[in-house]
């Protein structure tokens, strides 16, 4: 049966607030954890509890709250995205984050930066930046849970919880600096993903203790690394930047995922938006087809009449950046580069088509959780309802944000989610 709401105070003679305890504990202060604490706040005042915020206390291991969020989109702050939408989430349940977006739309999350003072402004692919940057929405979001009565506990790293042991009673947090007690607690604690920031394994741990279910975690939107030829020539490119399309096989685990967007060579291997988007479906020994000019259509280019008498060497020079051309002529069979188009075969035509539109490479791995934006897997969504992110077998229990098995594209569906979920959450404490 789905838990009813726990009527407040029932357990709060459990509860000691010298030691910290408060009615509802949110685990985790970054975005998920903060927007859902000033939800709910604000919800506790509107419906006339008397000490609104009062009621909940963040609990976060960092010395500040938000590390991520502080960081994310080098420190610009890709905050939403327009598009927000399941399809732009990996999860065994994509259907799950739908309740949540329909419920805290982009528009809704924008009028809510303008109430606290901050704007956004919209680039390309539907990505909204916050005018003021990461840093600014951080601290405006903690200022505004502090004005409504939120109470912060920073420094405290969460080492495990543990259920009520009779219906109504208080959850036990433990943390390195002993523990607390809630009636309600929120498990907002993000996912491993950069570890530098805050990323965490704690999620896994507590499914394991909670009896949860929980999906392997594994790095998404990270750089994929080469070795060999192909390693040394991302290192020789080191720095170019191309518009390519980079593509799963169609019956490979991610069904063809396929990404144009900007690529990136880098020392290790390859980054930039295309990359980083196909690492998260990429298995390893997978190869990747690029196409480093998606916006032609190659074949018809090469057949143009006008064309004829134009070197080969000459058209790919007109579709790829100087230094990139020479390193992918250097593939081809020694003189055809320098041979005029109406001279060549139908082979030689599709071998430089090939050139242009199927580079394949088969990446030795990614850069991981280390460079990872972000994390898929995380806790089972089965087990949480999709309206409420309340855990369906554990009453009082919530979870948001990246602690579940939701992971977003690039582009600000991360920070959306996060927003959603929190947002779901604190509709419902
Ligand atoms: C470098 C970088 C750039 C990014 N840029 C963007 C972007 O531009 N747009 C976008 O949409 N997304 C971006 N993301 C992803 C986005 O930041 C995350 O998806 C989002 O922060 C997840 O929110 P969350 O609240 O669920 O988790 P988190 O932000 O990870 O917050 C979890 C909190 O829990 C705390 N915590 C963890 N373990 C413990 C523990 N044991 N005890 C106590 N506290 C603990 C952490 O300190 C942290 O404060 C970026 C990520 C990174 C790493």
């Amino acid at each position: 049966m789905f838990p009813r709401r726990i009527p407040y105070n029932r357990a709060m003679s459990n509860l000691d607030p010298q030691r910290h305890d408060a009615e509802i504990l949110i685990l985790g202060a970054g975005p998920a954890g903060m927007l859902c604490a000033l939800t709910a706040a604000r919800r506790f005042k509107e419906s006339g509890l008397p000490k609104g915020g009062q009621h909940i206390l963040l609990v976060d291991q960092g010395r500040e709250t938000g590390r991520k969020l502080r960081a994310s989109g080098g420190g610009r702050c890709n905050c939403t995205n327009q598009n927000a939408a399941p399809a732009h989430y990996l999860s065994k349940n994509q259907r799950f984050t739908a309740q949540a977006l329909a419920r805290f739309t982009p528009a809704q999350f924008l009028d809510l930066l303008a109430g606290l003072g901050l704007s956004a402004h919209e680039e390309d692919q539907g990505k909204m930046f916050c005018d003021q940057g990461a840093a600014a929405l951080c601290e405006t979001l903690e200022k505004a849970c502090r004005k409504a009565g939120c109470r912060f506990l920073t420094g405290r790293a969460v080492t495990a919880v543990t259920p009520p042991a009779e219906p109504g009673g208080a959850y036990r947090v433990e943390t390195e600096h002993g523990p607390l007690l809630a009636q309600r607690v929120v498990l907002a604690l993000g996912s491993p993903a950069w570890p530098a920031l805050g990323g965490t394994d704690i999620i896994a741990r507590l499914a394991g203790q909670l009896g949860l279910p929980h999906a392997p975690a594994r790095p998404a939107l990270t750089p994929l690394e080469l070795s060999g030829p192909e390693g040394a020539l991302c290192r020789e490119l080191s720095g170019l930047s191309v518009i390519a399309r980079l593509s799963l096989a169609p019956d490979s685990a991610s069904g063809g995922a396929a990404y144009t967007d900007g690529l990136l060579f880098t020392h290790q291997g390859l980054s930039g938006p295309a990359a980083l988007q196909i690492s998260s479906h990429w298995r390893r020994g997978e190869a990747i087809r690029v196409d480093l000019a998606p916006q032609a259509d190659v074949p018809a280019l090469l057949r143009e009449p006008g064309r004829a008498k134009s070197l080969a060497r000459s058209v790919i020079a007109e579709l790829l950046p100087r230094r990139l051309a020479e390193a992918r002529l250097a593939a081809l069979p020694t003189g055809l580069a320098d041979r005029r188009l109406a001279e060549l075969s139908r082979a030689e035509l599709t071998a430089i088509t090939e050139l242009l539109t199927d580079w394949r490479i088969t990446p030795k791995g990614t850069a991981g959780m280390a460079r990872a934006e972000a994390a898929s897997g995380g806790l089972g969504t089965e087990a949480f309802s999709a309206k409420t992110m309340q855990c369906k077998s554990l009453p009082g229990l919530f979870a948001i944000g990246e602690a579940l098995d939701v992971a977003g594209e690039l582009g600000g569906y991360n920070l959306h989610w996060a927003w959603a979920s929190g947002f779901a959450a604190g509709q419902a404490l």
